[in-house]
């Protein structure tokens, strides 16, 4: 089976699409764009396993024992969206701003995970 250019992922034949990064086969290498996923995930990701844990530790969401799915979606958020980002690296798109945006949703709501378990 032949490898994904982009990716590596091992390809059935006559695939037009790969399985892995999504990449479409079809299309001319000018219209391979890396997809904003991981613009709203990490931007998701900021706004929950921050903002809202943030927060949370004034409004007593931190003493809810279901509190700490508030920074455990950030972090699932974070990391889905850097698994994404590094699986389209090679594409057209803006690699390390997609990556450093999903990585501080991943810190971020790792601290506050963090904080929310401790406390
Ligand atoms: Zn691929």
């Amino acid at each position: 089976m032949p490898n994904c250019a982009h990716c590596g992922f091992e390809v059935p034949e006559n695939a037009l699409v790969c399985p892995a990064c999504g990449v479409d086969y079809t299309a001319t290498k000018d219209d391979v764009k890396a997809s904003p996923e991981p613009y709203f995930l990490g931007m998701f990701g900021i706004l929950v396993g921050a903002g809202v844990s943030f927060f949370g530790m004034y409004a007593g969401l931190i003493d809810d024992p279901i509190g700490i799915f508030v920074p455990a979606l950030g972090l699932i958020a974070g990391i889905r969206g850097v698994s994404v980002a590094y699986v389209q690296r090679n594409l057209e798109g803006n690699y390390l701003l997609r990556m450093m945006l999903c990585m501080a949703a991943v810190l971020l709501s790792a601290a506050f995970f963090a904080v929310y378990v401790l406390f």
